[in-house]
């Protein structure tokens, strides 16, 4: 490998379990991790690749590839999400896996880290395709799913409808009901009151805590770039509480005003055309445009590698809360901290879902479901608490957030791989 390579063009083409390798490389640094538990943190501990042959509507059979990775396990049974996603790839899901070890972590909360994708078009499948996808998908990673083992949820373009599928198939695969397998279900079969805007209502707990410790006035402005699950019940619940949604995107393309943009007609026409886009209410924008928006806040809730070094310095937002997973570029991240920005790292922006799944986990082991106020209230709790841990790291180290996110994270999985010790 040469050794004069440019060093910011070579971060560049890091792709993401690169890129999610190289931040625990930094914060292992940082905080003086033991080498031989940094080798073991470096790689997941177990991956499961599958061929899903699938049943088409015209009668012919397809095989997709589907992943099931487990990153670290010593703080309890493995979770994360499922993607279904044309470029999803197996380093792709590593890196997913790898991230949901430290945010699982920083929130406390007893799960490992885990996730599953499968290269697929969901847009282009029907409902009885997606069907077949998922029951199959899930008989073949059922070796490794279990309610004490590894428990699944959703992600990018995966449902609460394929969450109750994944749990039938397990069930059934079982004898009998086991709704702890899965989380993201509908409340018809074990879902908690809460889950479907927890991640977006996490990323709103945090966001407030960072306005009051930067000393910015109520009615924020807020950009947010994707409107799935993260993306449009963020708007929603940022709007509920005075702030004023300026911009959004989809994967078509955005929508803008200043004044602010209506967002219960905005959502009522998503529902209605699929997308933001053609929104009376506001003037088009692209989906790149929207990251560089006058706001306070911007949100970035699709996917990742979106914020590089090339429009980093071009944002104009105080706050950036990583609702999405892995949206910042290493050097961006310098950049913006470089900015005075502060960036409330994915794994603490976005733990909120993951935090509300632990609750329903519990409850259905327990059999005994909470209210929404109970749900809400307890999450708040641990929100507040990760941003507290987030900050006093950050400045004992003096570091940047997400290096105060994963001295807190690293460290704890870290005690605990320790603690466990090695299986002969
Ligand atoms: P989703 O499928 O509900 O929505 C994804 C959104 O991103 C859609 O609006 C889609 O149009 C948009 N999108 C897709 N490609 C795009 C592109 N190239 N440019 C702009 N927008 C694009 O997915 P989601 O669950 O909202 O997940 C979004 C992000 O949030 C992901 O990074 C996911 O890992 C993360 N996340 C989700 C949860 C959760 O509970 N759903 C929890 C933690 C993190």
């Amino acid at each position: 490998m040469s050794t004069t390579v440019d060093r910011s063009a070579a971060q560049s083409t890091l792709n993401v379990w690169q890129m999610a390798q190289r931040q625990l490389d930094n914060i292992a640094q940082i905080i003086g991790l033991d080498a031989s538990i940094h080798q073991y943190l470096r790689e997941p501990k177990r991956i499961l690749t599958v061929s899903v042959p699938v049943r088409m509507d015209s009668g012919e059979h397809r095989v997709f590839e589907g992943y099931r990775v487990q990153h670290n396990m010593s703080r309890g049974p493995g979770k994360g999400g499922i993607r279904y996603h044309p470029d999803v790839t197996l380093d792709e899901v590593k890196a997913l896996a790898m991230w949901m070890s430290w945010k699982c972590a920083l929130v406390n909360i007893p799960f490992g880290g885990a996730k599953g994708g499968v290269i697929c078009d969901p847009k282009s499948m029907s409902l009885q395709e997606l069907e077949n996808l998922t029951r199959r998908f899930t008989s073949e990673i059922s070796i490794v799913i279990g309610p004490e083992k590894d428990i699944p949820a959703p992600d990018v373009y995966t449902t609460p409808q394929i969450m109750a599928w994944i749990m039938d198939t397990f069930s059934m695969q079982h004898g009998y009901s086991i709704p702890g397998v899965v989380t993201g279900k509908p409340i018809a079969v074990g879902g908690s009151l809460g889950r479907d805007k927890a991640t977006a209502r996490g990323c709103l707990y945090v966001v407030d805590e960072a306005m009051k410790e930067l000393g910015l006035a109520p009615g924020a402005r807020v950009a947010i770039q994707g409107f799935g699950n993260a993306g449009l019940h963020a708007a929603e619940l940022f709007a509920e509480t005075g702030y004023k949604i300026v911009a959004v995107s989809d994967s078509r393309g955005g929508v803008a005003n200043t004044n602010g943009l209506d967002v219960r007609k905005l959502v009522a026409w998503k529902g209605e055309q699929g997308t933001v886009v053609g929104f009376g209410g506001g003037e088009k924008i692209s989906n790149k445009d929207v990251l560089e928006y006058e706001c306070e806040v911007l949100v970035p809730a699709a996917l990742e590698k979106v914020i590089t070094q090339e429009n980093a310095p071009r944002i104009k937002a105080k706050i950036v809360a990583e609702a999405a997973n892995g949206p910042t570029l290493p050097e961006a991240d310098d950049i913006l901290h470089d900015r005075n920005i502060m960036v409330l790292p994915d794994i603490l922006a976005n733990a909120g879902g993951v935090t509300v799944s632990y609750f329903e986990w519990v409850q259905n082991l327990q059999e005994l479901f909470w209210e929404e106020q109970a749900v809400n209230e307890r999450l708040r709790r641990i929100m507040e608490r990760s941003f507290r841990d987030t900050l006093d790291h950050a400045r004992r180290l003096k570091v940047n957030m997400r290096r105060g996110a994963y001295a807190v994270a690293v460290g704890r999985v870290a005690q605990a791989t320790q603690l466990r010790g090695v299986y002969p």
